[in-house]
């Protein structure tokens, strides 16, 4: 719908699923847009567990929490505009109890930082802080899994705060454990 024209996180969900031998494969997604394209290709696959918060409303419009998967391994939890990082921290907390128990074997981020206050097509109220404890909890759930976890950079549109915000995100990507 106008921002990609390939579904590369979906698309490397498919491969890991059909050409590596994985039976559960988990998308998150925390771009300020909702991940319709994803959701769109990963709907009907009971392998492929897919999150996403996003502000609604906003582009492109869908992301109900009523949008759930055609096996219920669909969670959207929409954010109204103005929603800071108590809200969005306490979302993706639940996000990732629910990803616990889905044992997934890969975790895939749809890491879009244009939830920032900073960002010019979008009102949600991130900071870096708040990617860095999003980021950490991905992480700490994936490894309670034994999941590996890739990042595919996705939205970000004040370049100031995205280059902080990716350097958060990056920063707890690469922490040794
Ligand atoms: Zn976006």
């Amino acid at each position: 719908m106008g921002f990609c024209i390939l579904g590369s996180v979906a698309i490397a969900a498919k491969r890991a699923l059909d050409h590596h031998g994985l039976d559960r494969v988990a998308v998150l997604d925390f771009d300020v847009h909702h991940g319709n394209g994803t959701q769109d290709l990963l709907w009907d696959d009971k392998r492929a567990f897919f999150a996403s918060t996003q502000q609604m409303p906003l582009f492109p419009g869908t992301g109900k929490a009523s949008e759930t998967g055609a096996f219920g391994q669909v969670t959207n939890l929409p954010l109204a505009p103005q929603t800071g990082g108590v809200e969005a921290r306490a979302a993706w907390q639940a996000i990732c109890a629910r990803l616990e128990n889905w044992r997934p074997q890969l975790v895939i981020v749809s890491a879009g930082f244009d939830s920032h206050r900073a960002d010019p097509l979008a009102s949600l109220a991130w900071d870096e802080s708040d990617f860095t404890a999003i980021t950490r909890m991905i992480c700490d759930t994936a490894a309670a899994c034994s999941a590996p976890v890739v990042s595919a950079l996705e939205g970000g549109y004040d370049l100031d705060a995205l280059g902080r915000s990716v350097r958060a995100h990056v920063d707890v990507l690469t922490e040794v454990a």
